[in-house]
């Protein structure tokens, strides 16, 4: 019974601070200004697209404020395109949706979704949405690749519980070690590109805690006064990117790495998996004692209960 309370505590303590992230959620999810989203599908996808209409009305609110706008901008013509279209085709499989910003058109693939990391048609339609909001919050100029993956990662929030173990599985051992190699990923296959798409949302995460929650807008807002990247970085952020970025991955390769991740709700949870799985193996094992220890006893009660056999009588060899 003692395994059995200390496990109910952890439950406990661990319900609460679900309870305490679920409560932190609903206080950040006041709605902001929404874009105006014009959805444009063949009737085979007609589902999907009354699901991106009812998304419209959604919480654009920390999207807009983490690049910095206090308006969307222009209605965002989304087209959804279906596999075998020339959309389709024109991009690599694992590809679910991209934004062309110059044309305020994103198409998604709604037939891709379940394979866009870790998403759904929410977060699909959030990310490149953020794409979107980005571009319009750097006046249309250019920034890193990282840089505008991580913020729509992030903005699409799509970086949950679970993430950081994510980051440190698609990491170990194999890099991206430098803003070079992170951009690189990208242009390589499925699996280089989804640990740069984690790396770099991972990246931004820690730009937002090093240097506030305004950094992103301020970084864009310095581009889309002409500043370039390196410059509207350094002043915004108060130092170089690439100092920043050396922080970053020296810090990612050290075992401080595993402390956000051992503090973390997912560890938590892990650990009262762990503890529930060794309170049921434990009850098991006890259980087959026992059982054994019937076994054991039953025909000794048994054997007592019998007479004993005329020769076996100690009475005999008297
Ligand atoms: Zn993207």
């Amino acid at each position: 019974m003692a395994d059995a309370r200390w496990l109910g505590r952890w439950v406990a303590a661990g319900a609460v601070a679900l309870g305490v992230a679920v409560a932190g959620r609903a206080v950040g999810a006041r709605a902001g200004a929404a874009p105006a989203l014009l959805v444009e599908a063949p009737p085979a996808l007609a589902r999907q697209a009354a699901a991106v209409r009812a998304l419209e009305g959604g919480d654009w609110g920390p999207a807009l404020k983490l690049v910095g706008l206090r308006r969307p901008g222009p209605p965002i013509r989304v087209v959804l395109a279906p596999e075998g279209s020339r959309l389709a085709a024109n991009v690599a499989s694992w590809v679910s949706g991209y934004a062309v910003p110059e044309l305020d058109t994103v198409v998604l693939f709604p037939g891709r979704v379940p394979s866009y990391p870790d998403g759904n048609l929410e977060a699909l339609l959030h990310h490149e949405v953020a794409h979107m909001l980005l571009a319009r919050a750097a006046g249309g100029r250019a920034v890193p690749r990282w840089f505008n993956e991580g913020v729509a990662t992030v903005a699409a929030r799509e970086w949950g519980i679970g993430d950081g173990a994510r980051v440190l599985l698609a990491t170990i051992g194999r890099g991206p070690r430098s803003l070079a190699e992170l951009d690189a990923g990208f242009s390589g296959d499925a699996a280089a590109a989804a640990r740069s798409y984690a790396v770099s949302a991972a990246l931004v995460r820690y730009l937002l805690q090093q240097h506030g929650d305004d950094v992103v807008g301020a970084i864009l807002a310095g581009v889309s006064h002409g500043a370039d990247f390196d410059d509207a970085f350094a002043a915004a952020a108060g130092e170089s990117v690439g100092a920043f970025a050396r922080g970053y991955f020296r810090r990612e390769t050290s075992w401080t790495r595993w402390v956000p991740f051992v503090t973390s709700s997912t560890a938590l949870w892990m650990a009262i998996t762990a503890l529930a799985l060794l309170a049921i193996k434990r009850r098991r094992e006890r259980d087959a004692r026992l059982r054994d220890g019937w076994a054991l006893e039953e025909p000794a009660r048994t054997a007592a209960d019998l007479p004993p056999r005329p020769e076996d009588d100690p009475a005999h060899w008297n």
